[in-house]
C-alpha cells in the first residue's frame, strides 16, 4: 500500500516491538477521573479572564448604559433579561468548555501490561506517542500545550484555554453561538451617550462577530464533514466510517435530539468506544 505523507508524519514506533514499554512506567500518581480539569498555561489564562472581562464589559455597558437610561421601562426589562440570559449562557458554556477535559488519552499508558492487554492479532498496529508516553487512539493527536494526546483534537483555542476535542466540542460550538447572539443584540440597542463608549462598544462588537462567526462557522463544517480542523489541515487519509450530516451533529451534540442540546449544563453521552488499533 502506497503510504500519504500524512501517514508518514505519524510516529514511527509501530509495532509492539519497537514501543519500549519498559521506558514508559505508569505516572506516579494516578490522575483522579472526577478531577476538574484546567490547563496551567499562563497565556490561555489570561485571554480566558479577558474573554470573561469583556462579556462583563458588555453586560454593564448594555444595562447601566444602554437600557437604564431609557424611557421604555418595558423595552429595558425585555432586553435587559435577554441580554443577561444570552450572557449567562455564553460564560456558562465558556467555563464547561474551559474545564471540561476534551478527550485526552491517559498519560504513560504505552506499559507491557496495556499493550499485551490490547491482545493485537496480526496486521494491527497501535502508535505511540513519544511526547506522552501514550498509546495513541486513532485520530487523537498530541497538543503541545495541554501535554496530552487529545482524542479528535480540532485545535487549542487560549481563548477557551482548552483544547477543543472529542468531549467538549458541543460546548465550545454552544459558546460561539451564544456570544454571536449576545453582540448581534448589541447592534439593535440604541447607541451610547458618549462617543468614547460607542467606539469601544462597536470595536468589540465587530471583532467578536467575526471571530465567532468565523469559528462557528468552521466548527459546523468540521462536525457535518467529521473531519477535525487538524484532519483538514493535514489532508489525513480518511480511515473512519462515513455517516450523514445528521449523525455527526448527534454524535457531537449528545443523541437523540433534545433541548439539552442548548444547554451547557447537559453533558454529552460519547459512549466508552477507544478505538487504539489500526488495520494496515
Ligand atoms: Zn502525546
Ligand atoms: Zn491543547
Amino acid at each position: 500500500m502506497k503510504k500519504s505523507p500524512a501517514h508518514r508524519c505519524r510516529d514511527i514506533e509501530r509495532q509492539a516491538g519497537y514501543l519500549q514499554p519498559e521506558h514508559c512506567a505508569p505516572p506516579l500518581t494516578r490522575p483522579r477521573s472526577d478531577a476538574m480539569w484546567f490547563i496551567r498555561d499562563c497565556c490561555g489564562i489570561v485571554c480566558g479572564v479577558i474573554t470573561w472581562c469583556l462579556v462583563f464589559y458588555a453586560e454593564f455597558v448594555v444595562l447601566f448604559v444602554m437600557l437604564l437610561p431609557a424611557k421604555n421601562l418595558l423595552y429595558s426589562l425585555i432586553n435587559g433579561a435577554l441580554f443577561s440570559t444570552l450572557a449567562f449562557l455564553a460564560l456558562a458554556s465558556h467555563a464547561r468548555a474551559m474545564c471540561t477535559d476534551p478527550g485526552a488519552v491517559p498519560k504513560g499508558n504505552a506499559t507491557k501490561e496495556f499493550i499485551e492487554s490490547l491482545q493485537l492479532k496480526p496486521g494491527q498496529v497501535v502508535y505511540k506517542c513519544p511526547k506522552c508516553c501514550s498509546i495513541k487512539p486513532d485520530r487523537a493527536h498530541h497538543c503541545s500545550v495541554c501535554k496530552r494526546c487529545i482524542k479528535k483534537m480540532d485545535h487549542h483555542c487560549p481563548w477557551v484555554n482548552n483544547c477543543v476535542g472529542e468531549k467538549n466540542q458541543k460546548f465550545f460550538v454552544l459558546f460561539t453561538v451564544s456570544v454571536f447572539s449576545l453582540e448581534c443584540c448589541y447592534f439593535t440597542f440604541s447607541p451610547p451617550a458618549t462617543v468614547i463608549l460607542l467606539i469601544f462598544l462597536c470595536f468589540e462588537g465587530l471583532l467578536f462577530l467575526i471571530f465567532t462567526s468565523v469559528m462557528f462557522g468552521t466548527q459546523v463544517h468540521s462536525i457535518c464533514t467529521d473531519e477535525t480542523g487538524i484532519e483538514q489541515l493535514k489532508k489525513e487519509e480518511r480511515r473512519w466510517v462515513k455517516r450523514t450530516k445528521w449523525m455527526n451533529m448527534r454524535v457531537v451534540f449528545g443523541h437523540p435530539f433534545s433541548i439539552a442540546w442548548l444547554s451547557p449544563f447537559a453533558t454529552p453521552d460519547h459512549g466508552k468506544a477507544d478505538y487504539y488499533q489500526y488495520v494496515v
